[in-house]
């Protein structure tokens, strides 16, 4: 029998693992460690390691990789604020909309640094997201396995000693490490959380039809090397008080668009994806039995703008939102025979959910605190588009 907790609206179900107590979970006790931890102290800690890292490079100093979220328009803004120079690395999930793109290049130019943007090879990608979604029902694992090892590639590649990401899920979500841990990147960490314990490799081991050459970037670099390099990855969330629907707000005077979706009201987490609140959202329920929405609420819950029954009731209305997922069927190059197969045998205990039509955006009613924090957002025009302009 799986417990929930009476504080938010997780159980010992949570795919990172959580334990729930008398009064609490370990992700609400671990955010309560928001309130105790002295943050000026921790900055001028992070400051300490940057100046460490200034003194020992000549080019950049430091790796962000990026999606073009407003997250990591907070993180770069942040990045720049300690006179880092940073390098941004961005992969391309072949799965933006005109919002997407338009947040990538603007977070480009606005803050006017470096990047590399990496294509990969369309067949293999669309041959690993096929095979991951038969085996894992899950249509961003190779995205994720990209997005987590490329920027390590690209420091190790160009001898750049720091990567620099925004938050650690794994403790935002379900408290897995405490703050005080001050949980650094790893390679076990990124198939623990990031990948959930799958490996490029069980994706590849039956099905694709592979060149490993092509691979190679979907795997995490061989840690000797990286730590001969010493080569480290922070997260921010362990430096500064993290409460992301208040920073990303604040990103909205750097050009991020916000996005309206029909399955949150967090208008600004990936903004400008095809798939993220339709298909993804889809799976994450047939998956782990709760859409995204649960995880926005909890986050709102923590940091008291909303009641545990009020979050329960909004997450009662997003759960009957339907979601498109033909879109994704096209962009895999599904037939139409092979897409009614899908639902009828893999997707028929949520089919109520699938729409095939574009979806009305609901209007649903928060309290006041939070209407405050979530903006008059944008509609995508197109979606599913492989290369934005000017990439
Ligand atoms: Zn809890």
């Amino acid at each position: 029998m799986h417990k929930y907790c009476n504080q938010c609206l997780y159980s010992t179900k949570h795919p990172f693992g959580l334990s729930v107590y008398e009064s609490g979970c370990s992700g609400c006790s671990t955010h309560q460690e928001k309130n105790e931890i002295n943050w000026q102290k921790r900055y001028q800690e992070l400051q300490e390691i940057v100046q460490t890292v200034k003194n020992k490079t000549k080019g950049y100093d430091c790796v962000v990789p990026v999606t073009g979220d407003a997250e990591d328009y907070f993180v770069l803004s942040k990045v720049l604020e300690l006179g880092l120079s940073p390098l941004v690395v961005a992969v391309n999930d072949y799965f933006k909309n005109d919002i997407g793109w338009h947040n990538l290049h603007q977070l480009i130019t606005n803050f006017d640094v470096d990047s590399v943007i990496f294509n990969p090879d369309i067949r293999v990608y669309k041959d690993l997201v096929r095979t991951s979604l038969r085996k894992f029902d899950h249509i961003l694992l190779p995205f994720l396995s990209l997005h987590t090892s490329f920027p390590v590639h690209i420091a190790y590649e160009r001898k750049i000693p720091l990567i620099i990401w925004g938050q650690h899920q794994a403790i935002e979500q379900s408290g897995k490490f405490s703050h005080y841990d001050k949980v650094e990147m790893s390679k076990w960490s990124r198939k623990e959380h990031d990948l959930f314990e799958t490996d490029i490799d069980t994706l590849i081991g039956n099905g694709a039809q592979v060149n490993t050459r092509d691979l190679n970037y979907y795997q995490y670099p061989d840690i000797a090397k990286l730590s001969r390099r010493g080569i480290k990855g922070l997260y921010l969330s362990n430096y500064f008080r993290w409460d992301p629907l208040v920073q990303n707000k604040k990103m909205l005077v750097h050009g991020f668009r916000p996005e309206r979706n029909q399955s949150s009201f967090d208008v600004y987490e990936r903004a400008g994806n095809s798939v993220y609140y339709q298909f993804h959202d889809l799976l994450k329920y047939k998956r782990v039995g709760y859409r995204k929405i649960r995880d926005h609420l909890v986050r709102e819950i923590r940091h008291g703008r909303i009641t545990r029954d009020e979050a329960s009731a909004i997450e009662s209305q997003y759960n009957q939102s339907q979601v498109n997922i033909r879109g994704f069927f096209n962009w895999l190059d599904v037939s139409q025979s092979g897409y009614e197969w899908f639902k009828l045998h893999r997707l028929n205990d949520v089919k109520n959910l699938i729409c095939e039509t574009d979806v009305e955006k609901k209007n649903i009613i928060l309290p006041e605190k939070l209407t405050f924090l979530v903006e008059q957002a944008y509609c995508s025009i197109n979606e599913f588009i492989y290369f934005g302009k000017g990439i």
